[in-house]
C-alpha cells in the first residue's frame, strides 16, 4: 500500500528539534510569569466573520489564504490565521476587559493556518506566540511589550536581531499622510506592481510593505508618517523611545514600517534576523486602539505582537546556537542477560523515582550493540548490570560523553548520575 504523507505545508516536529521547541515554550512561559501575563487558550476554529472584521476583508490573508469551509450545520468557519482576533473576541465575550487598571494581559501559544505557497520559514500550519495587553495607551505598556519580544530572543542567544520601531499615527493625523501617500504613489503608478496599483486608492499604506523590487525602489522617496504625526502621537512616540532606552532595549527607527489596517494606531514594531533571508521577521506587532470596538466591544486601547516559532527555530539553528539541551535521557540501563533483567527493572524504578530520565534495554544483545543503542538514544550514561555487579552490589557506569567508566554502588547510583 502507498504510504500516507503529511498534508502539504504542514510539518511534523520531533526529536531532537522538539527539545528546542520545548525550551522556547518554557522560556516564554517563564518570561510571561515575570511580566504578569496570563495564558489564554482559544479554539482553532472561529466564525469566518471574526477574521473578515478583525484581520480585514481587503488583506491577502482574508482574500486568499484562509482555511475556510462550511461545517455540517452550514456555518462558515475558519481555522484561525492569526491570534489577535480570537483573543479580542474571547475577552469581549467573557467580560474580561477592564476599562482601565489593572490592565488585562494575555498571551497565547498555538498553531495558526494559512494557505500560502510553502517555503523556508513559511508553512501552512505554523505556530505563534503572541501577547495582547488591553486597557492602557501608556507608552510604558508599549515599551514593556517590545521588551518581552526582545528578551525572549536575546535569551535564546540570537545575536543578529534588530528591533525596528515606528509610529503610524492615529485617525487624527493619518488621513493627511494617507492623502500625500496617495498623491505620491499616483504619480509613479506605472512603476508599481499590479497589486500596489490597486492599493493606491484602497489602502496606500500597504504599498510600504511590498517586496516587489520596482515598488521598493519607489517607496524610498515616498512620504513618511513620522513627518505627519499630531502632537499627541509625537509625544507618545518620544515617550516610548525614552522608556526603551531606559530599560536597555536597542532599536532603530524604520519610518517605512507600517501596518496596513485602519484600527492600528501609533506604535508599530518588528524584530528581524539577518540570517533569515526574505522572510526575515521573527515577530512584530503594534498598538490597535480601535480593534476592540471594531469587534463589538467598548473602545479599549490595546497593544500586542505575534512571534513565529518556526522562524525562531530556524534562526537558532542557522546560527548554531548551543543551548545545552541534549536529548534529555540520562541513564540507559543494560542488563547483560535475561538473569539480570528483573534487578535492572527495579534499578530503573529507583532512578525514575529520583526524577532521573532513564530507559532500559529489553532485548538480549551483545554488550557493544547495547552501547551503540544507548548512544543512539542520546543517553549520558550506560548502567551495566551483569552477574558480578549483582553479586557485589556495585554497578558499572559508563559515561558516554567522557568515554570513561566507574564502579558505583546501588545506593549511590542516583546521586552519582545527578552530580555528573
Ligand atoms: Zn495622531
Ligand atoms: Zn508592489
Amino acid at each position: 500500500m502507498e504510504k500516507i504523507t503529511a498534508v502539504k505545508g504542514m510539518q511534523d516536529i520531533f526529536q531532537p528539534e522538539v527539545r528546542l521547541w520545548q525550551h522556547i515554550e518554557a522560556l516564554i512561559r517563564s518570561e510571561m510569569e515575570t511580566f504578569a501575563y496570563r495564558e489564554i487558550r482559544t479554539p482553532v476554529l472561529e466564525k469566518t466573520e471574526l477574521f473578515v472584521r478583525g484581520v480585514g476583508g481587503g488583506t491577502d490573508i482574508v482574500k486568499k489564504e484562509m482555511y475556510t469551509f462550511s461545517d455540517k450545520g452550514d456555518r462558515s468557519v475558519t481555522m484561525r490565521p492569526e491570534g489577535t482576533a480570537s483573543v479580542v473576541r474571547a475577552v469581549n465575550e467573557h467580560g474580561l476587559l477592564n476599562a482601565g487598571e489593572p490592565v488585562s494581559k494575555y498571551y497565547y501559544i498555538g498553531p495558526m493556518f494559512r494557505y500560502e505557497r510553502p517555503q523556508k520559514g513559511r508553512l501552512r500550519q505554523f505556530h505563534q506566540f503572541g501577547v495582547e495587553c488591553f486597557g492602557s495607551d501608556s507608552p510604558f505598556v508599549d515599551a514593556e511589550v517590545i521588551q518581552i519580544l526582545y528578551n525572549i530572543l536575546t535569551k535564546l542567544k540570537l545575536s543578529d536581531i534588530s528591533v525596528k520601531l515606528n509610529s503610524i499615527g492615529c485617525p487624527e493625523c493619518r488621513p493627511v499622510f494617507r492623502q500625500n501617500a496617495e498623491k505620491y504613489f499616483g504619480a509613479v503608478k506605472d512603476k508599481l506592481c499590479v497589486e500596489c496599483n490597486e492599493r493606491i486608492n484602497t489602502n496606500p499604506l500597504r504599498i510600504y510593505d511590498c517586496k516587489t523590487p520596482s515598488c521598493k525602489e519607489n517607496i524610498t522617496g515616498a512620504p513618511v508618517i513620522l513627518d505627519h504625526l499630531c502632537e499627541g502621537c509625537s509625544q507618545h512616540f518620544e515617550s516610548v523611545k525614552r522608556a526603551l532606552a531606559q530599560i536597555g532595549v536597542p532599536f532603530v527607527i524604520d519610518a517605512r514600517l507600517v501596518r496596513g489596517l485602519d484600527y492600528y494606531t501609533r506604535t508599530a514594531f518588528e524584530v528581524t534576523s539577518k540570517h533569515l533571508g526574505a522572510q526575515d521577521a521573527l515577530g512584530g506587532g503594534g498598538r490597535y486602539d480601535d480593534l476592540v470596538s471594531e469587534l463589538g466591544g467598548q473602545k479599549t486601547p490595546a497593544i500586542g505582537f505575534g512571534m513565529g516559532i518556526e522562524r525562531v527555530v530556524i534562526a537558532v539553528k542557522t546560527q548554531n546556537i548551543d543551548l545545552g539541551l541534549g536529548s534529555g535521557l540520562r541513564a540507559y540501563v543494560v542488563p547483560l542477560s535475561r538473569n539480570e533483567a528483573e534487578y535492572a527493572f527495579k534499578l530503573l524504578d529507583i532512578l525514575r523515582k529520583a526524577d532521573i530520565s532513564a530507559q532500559m534495554a529489553v532485548s538480549e544483545k551483545k554488550t557493544g550493540v547495547h552501547f551503540k543503542d544507548a548512544e543512539k538514544a542520546g543517553a549520558d550514561f550506560a548502567v551495566i548490570i551483569g552477574e558480578d555487579e549483582i553479586k557485589n552490589g556495585t554497578l558499572t557506569v559508563k559515561d558516554l560523553r567522557k568515554r570513561s567508566q566507574q564502579s558505583v554502588s546501588e545506593a549511590e547510583l542516583a546521586a552519582y548520575i545527578k552530580n555528573n
